[in-house]
C-alpha cells in the first residue's frame, strides 16, 4: 500500500510555512460513498500530483477545493463567479478550462455530460470507473464504484473489439432524501 506523508508548504512573504498537517490516506473502504472532508480529499489530490511530479497549481487547486465544498455537479461557469468571490481576481473561460482538463487527466475530476458540469473523483488513488447517481429534483451526485460493472463494461468491450477511454456512468433519477420529503 502506498502511504502519503508529504508535509504541504506554502510560501507566504518569502517564509516557508506549513499550512496543512492533514495526512491523506488512501480510502480502503470498498463500501465508501465518497464521505470525506474536502480538505482530506484535496490534500490527498496534491499528494498524488506530487507524487506524478504534475503541478496542482493554486487554481487547479483552489477549483477542486470549489467542487469538493459544492457537494453537486458545477458548470463552469459557476467555478468562475465563485473563484472572483474567492480571490477577486476575473478568471476567463479558457483558463477554468484548461485547469478542468488538467484535473480530469489527471482523474481527480470527472465530467457530468448530462449536465454539462463536474465533480470531483471520490478516489482518485484507486483506479475506478466512475458511476455517479444524480437527483434531478436537488442536484446532489452521490458516486459509487463496482467491479462488476466494471468487468462487464470491459467484457462487452472487448466482444466488439472496441477500446474505451473515458467511463463514466451517469444514473439520473430521485435521491433517497428528495423521495422522503414528498418529490416525484
Ligand atoms: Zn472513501
Ligand atoms: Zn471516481
Ligand atoms: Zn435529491
Amino acid at each position: 500500500m502506498q502511504r502519503y506523508n508529504v508535509a504541504y508548504l506554502e510560501r507566504k512573504k518569502g517564509k516557508a510555512m506549513a499550512v496543512m498537517s492533514i495526512q491523506p490516506r488512501p480510502c480502503t473502504d470498498p463500501k465508501c460513498r465518497g464521505q470525506h472532508a474536502p480538505a482530506e480529499r484535496v490534500a490527498l489530490a496534491a499528494s498524488l500530483c506530487d507524487a506524478r511530479g504534475a503541478q496542482l497549481t493554486k487554481l487547479r487547486r483552489q477549483i477542486l477545493e470549489l467542487l469538493w465544498e459544492s457537494g453537486r455537479p458545477t458548470g463552469a461557469y459557476e467555478l468562475i463567479e465563485a473563484l472572483k468571490l474567492r480571490d477577486s481576481r476575473p478568471v476567463g473561460p479558457p483558463t477554468v478550462y484548461r485547469a478542468l482538463e488538467f484535473l480530469m487527466l489527471q482523474g481527480l475530476v470527472s465530467k457530468i455530460e448530462s449536465r454539462n458540469a463536474y465533480v470531483p473523483c471520490a478516489h482518485p488513488e484507486r483506479g475506478h470507473d466512475c458511476l455517479f447517481f444524480i437527483c434531478r429534483t436537488c442536484g446532489t451526485a452521490v458516486e459509487l464504484e463496482d467491479r462488476r460493472l466494471e468487468r462487464l463494461i470491459a467484457e462487452h468491450a472487448a466482444l466488439i473489439g472496441f477500446r474505451p477511454t473515458r467511463r463514466v456512468i451517469e444514473v439520473e433519477g430521485t435521491c433517497a432524501r428528495c423521495i422522503a420529503a414528498g418529490a416525484a
